[in-house]
């Protein structure tokens, strides 16, 4: 007889990085009302972000995968509070960020920064490259302006252009030098912590490179830790030392760069990887192709969450469980009642 893999799991451990923890969040959730009539009634809840817990170690960077509408974004932005969660934690540096006050917030942005997706829409087109990337600095105060202008030529050294480009605007450069001055206004306040969201998604595959180089050295340099969010997983490979894959708000699996690419144990990450093309034409890699859409995170469905599209859904165990993200080897996890397990098609059907 087979052991119930529910009842045979050990309890959940949260998934830390290998070092001392920067940034660990527990739980987070994120539901926006849907609300209807004049009464604006909630009717139902978007679970765009749903119990997601991780951790990461300083100079690391965490690779935060997924398709469009897994929460990635979202969860980016709850961490510094550009959106509030609904519940969980996100403890900085021991200090728990969901309590703070306005000012206590404002100061610990200072350590938080973002850099957005897009570098057209991120930048005011009626403000030169100088006053953009001052802003940051304007805001916090503490400085004159002398101090001011020298800070943006430095920040302007640092990420690969002419201190000259102050006076000019967004409109005068290529996508990549905007995203360059994006990632300048970010490290003006002297972050820890850098929130990647996309950063060379919107750019050409020439300049993705540069980019991701670019992010690379400044980590170096200046010790920086990344939560790198992108859909590409090429990309994500490149730069992260862990990666974690989001699907309908949650975690499916999260593990180092390595074991997640040579070994994934979890359906979703196994059919995400074989669509990744291999640059080598004498091999060959089966696709795995998922039926149907992502469900909306309206109504998700029960248990596992992905046990619509899953290949291996073994039933009634996918449709009524929820499987815990478990450590089933060491530093790697995945939420997955059969982790590992070959993916060949259901033994049984719905009942
Ligand atoms: Fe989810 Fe079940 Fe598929 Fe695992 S086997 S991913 S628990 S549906």
């Amino acid at each position: 007889m087979t052991a119930d893999p529910v009842s045979t799991q050990p309890s959940p451990v949260l998934p830390l990085g290998i070092g001392e923890p920067l940034l660990v969040v527990r739980d987070l959730t994120k539901y926006f009302p849907v609300k209807r009539g004049v009464l604006a009634h909630v009717v139902a809840q978007v679970k765009a972000v749903d119990g997601v817990s991780f951790g990461v170690s300083r100079g690391e960077t965490l690779g935060l995968v997924g398709e469009s509408g897994s929460g990635k974004t979202t969860v980016g932005r709850c961490i510094l509070r550009l959106i509030e969660p609904t519940s969980g934690s996100v403890e900085f540096e021991g200090e728990d960020v969901l309590a703070l006050g306005n000012g206590d917030m404002r100061r610990m942005r200072r350590h938080m920064q973002i850099v957005f997706q897009d570098p057209y829409a991120s930048l005011n087109p009626r403000m030169n490259v100088g006053t953009i990337v001052a802003e940051p600095l304007i805001i916090h105060g503490g400085m004159s302006s002398n101090e001011r202008d020298a800070r943006v030529a430095q920040l302007l050294e640092i990420v690969g252009l002419s201190p000259d480009y102050r006076k000019r605007y967004p409109h005068e450069f290529s996508g990549g030098q905007r995203q360059r001055i994006g990632v300048a206004r970010a490290l003006a306040t002297n972050p820890k912590f850098l929130v990647l969201d996309e950063p060379v998604s919107a750019l050409d595959v020439s300049v993705q490179a540069q980019v991701v180089n670019l992010l690379q050295d400044l980590q170096e340099q200046l010790g920086l830790t990344y939560l790198f969010i992108a859909h590409d997983l090429s990309v994500v490979e490149h730069i992260s030392s862990r990666v974690a894959v989001m699907y309908l708000g949650k975690i499916m699996e999260l593990a180092g760069r390595r074991e997640l690419y040579a070994d994934p144990l979890h359906p979703y990450t196994r059919a995400l990887l074989s669509a990744v093309p291999i640059p080598d034409p004498t091999r060959h890699k089966s696709r795995i192709i998922l039926s149907g859409d992502i469900p909306t995170p309206l109504n998700p469905p029960s248990g596992c969450v992905f046990h619509t599209r899953c290949p291996i859904a073994r039933f009634p165990i996918c449709r009524d469980a929820v499987p815990p993200l478990i450590e089933h080897k060491p530093g790697q996890f995945a939420a997955c009642h059969f982790a590992g397990e070959p993916i060949a098609p259901p033994a049984t059907t719905p009942s």
